[in-house]
C-alpha cells in the first residue's frame, strides 16, 4: 500500500466544519495557523453552493462550499478531514476509494476505528505505532473514542510504562459528547425547569419541597419534541447511565470502546500479537455542557510508590497535570468549569486504595472536544505535513 508523494501545499477538504467538533477544530486550526500551509476547500451535506464559512487564517482555496456528497470533488483533495459523524463515513469512504482516491482520510468518526488498516490517532501517547504506519502506507487516520483520548493523555505514562494489570472506570460525561443539538436540548431544558419554579424561588419563604416536586413534574411531563437528541429522555438535572448503542450482553458500545480502543491505541491485542489489558467502564451521561471526567481504579503489576506515580504523570506530556490529593486543589482544579476549553487534562485523587498496596485510585477530567476529538486530528495534519515528529 502506498500514497502518492504529498504535494508542498497539499489540497486539504474539510466535511463537518460547523457542527461542535468541527467548530473546535476551526479554532485550533485558527490558532496554530495550520491553514497557511495548505490550500482548504470547505465541503457540507446541506448548504453546497453557498459561499464558504469565513475562517480566521483561512485563505479558501475555493470560495464555494462543495457537496460532501461529491466523489468527484472530494477526489481532488490530498488529504479529507471529517467531523461529519459516521453516517457520512458509512456512505463516503468506501466509495471513494473505489473511485482510486488515494489519499489521507482523517475522520473524528468512530466508524473505521478498529479496521486493520486505521490508525487510533492520539500521538503524544502513541507516535511510535503513528510513525510505523506512516511508514507501511497506511492512510486512515481516525481520532479515539473522547473518554479514551482523554484518560490516555492523562496517565498514558502508566499504560507506557507497562503497570497496568488491569483498569476499571467510571465515566461522568457532558452532554456536548453528543453534538451540537444536544448542548442546546439541555440549556433549554434547564431554562425549562428554572422558569417552572422561578416565583418559588424567589420567594425566600417557599417550601423546598414544593420546588423540588414541581421540578421533577415538569423533567417527566417534557414532550419528545423537547428531549429528542437523548432518546426522549430529559438530561437537564438528570443523568443517563448508559451511552451509545446496547451490545445485548449488559454493556454499551461506549464501555466497550474503552477496552478495545485503549489497546489498539497501546499496540496491544491480536493486531499486534500480544496479550490485551482488560479494561472494564461504566459510562454515564451526565447534565454537564462540556469535558468527559473519569474515576480510575487500576491494579498495578507491582507496588509502585505514590511519588513515582506523580513523576510519571507530570513528566508524560506537556497537557497532564498532576493535582494534589487535597480538597482545595480537588475543588479548584479538576472542574469542568476549570478545564472547559483548555488544553490541560488534570489528574487528581490519586491515591493507594484499602484493598492493597496495587491498587490505585484517580480522577482525571479533559476537555473532550479538544484532545478528546480536534486536537489529535489537526496534529495529524501536521505529522503527514512534517512539522510535527
Ligand atoms: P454535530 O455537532 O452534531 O455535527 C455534525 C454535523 O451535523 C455538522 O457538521 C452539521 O452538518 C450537522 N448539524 C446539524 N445540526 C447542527 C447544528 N445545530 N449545529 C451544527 N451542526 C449541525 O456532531 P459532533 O459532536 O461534532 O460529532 C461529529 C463526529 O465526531 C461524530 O462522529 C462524533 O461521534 C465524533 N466525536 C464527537 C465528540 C464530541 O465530544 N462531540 C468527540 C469525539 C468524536 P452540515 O453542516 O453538513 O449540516
Amino acid at each position: 500500500m502506498s500514497q502518492p508523494a504529498l504535494q508542498p501545499v497539499p489540497r486539504v477538504g474539510l466535511v463537518g466544519w460547523r457542527g461542535m467538533v468541527g467548530s473546535v477544530l476551526m479554532q485550533r486550526m485558527s490558532e496554530e495557523r495550520d491553514f497557511d500551509a495548505i490550500e482548504t476547500t470547505f465541503f457540507s451535506t446541506s448548504t453546497a453552493g453557498k459561499p464558504a464559512p469565513k475562517i480566521t487564517g483561512c485563505k479558501v482555496f475555493d470560495p464555494i462550499l462543495r457537496d460532501g456528497n461529491d466523489v468527484n470533488a472530494l477526489k481532488t483533495m490530498d488529504i479529507i478531514i471529517t467531523c461529519q459523524g459516521g453516517d457520512y463515513t458509512k456512505a463516503i469512504y468506501k466509495p471513494l476509494r473505489e473511485a482510486g482516491w488515494k489519499g489521507h482520510w482523517i475522520d473524528a468518526s468512530k466508524i473505521l476505528r478498529m479496521d486493520d488498516d486505521a490508525i487510533i490517532i492520539l500521538d503524544p501517547i502513541n507516535m511510535p505505532v503513528i510513525k510505523t504506519a506512516l511508514s507501511k502506507g497506511i492512510s486512515n487516520w481516525i481520532g479515539g473514542n473522547c473518554t479514551v483520548s482523554c484518560m490516555l493523555m492523562g496517565v498514558g505514562a502508566l499504560y507506557k510504562a507497562g503497570l497496568v494489570e488491569w483498569m476499571q472506570t467510571s465515566t461522568y460525561q457532558a452532554a456536548s459528547g453528543g453534538g451540537a443539538p444536544n448542548m442546546r436540548e439541555l440549556l433549554v431544558q434547564y431554562g425549562a425547569l428554572y422558569a417552572e419554579v422561578k416565583d418559588l424561588l424567589d420567594d425566600p419563604a417557599s417550601a423546598i419541597l414544593e420546588i423540588d416536586r414541581k421540578v421533577t413534574a415538569k423533567q417527566r411531563a417534557f414532550t419528545p419534541e423537547e428531549t429528542t437528541n437523548f432518546r426522549g429522555i430529559p438530561l437537564g438535572g438528570n443523568l443517563i447511565p448508559w451511552i451509545d448503542a446496547d451490545r445485548g450482553d449488559g454493556t454499551s458500545l461506549e464501555e466497550w470502546k474503552g477496552g478495545a480502543e485503549t489497546n489498539k491505541i497501546m499496540g496491544l491485542g491480536s493486531m499486534f500479537g500480544t496479550p490485551e489489558i482488560p479494561i472494564d467502564s461504566t459510562c454515564v451521561r451526565i447534565g454537564s455542557m462540556r469535558c468527559h471526567s473519569q474515576s480510575l481504579t487500576f491494579k498495578l503489576k507491582k507496588d509502585v510508590p505514590l511519588a513515582d506515580i506523580e513523576d510519571m504523570i507530570k513528566n508524560d506530556n506537556p497537557w497532564a497535570k498532576f493535582v494534589p490529593n487535597e480538597r482545595v486543589a480537588t475543588e479548584t482544579q479538576l472542574t469542568a468549569k476549570n478545564v472547559a476549553g483548555t488544553m490541560n487534562i488534570p489528574v487528581g485523587r490519586v491515591r493507594k486504595l484499602a484493598m492493597g498496596p496495587e491498587y490505585l485510585g484517580t480522577f482525571t477530567i479533559g476537555d473532550q472536544l479538544l484532545w478528546g476529538a480536534a486536537e489529535p486530528l489537526r496534529r495529524m495534519l501536521r505529522i503527514i505535513q512534517g512539522d510535527i515528529a
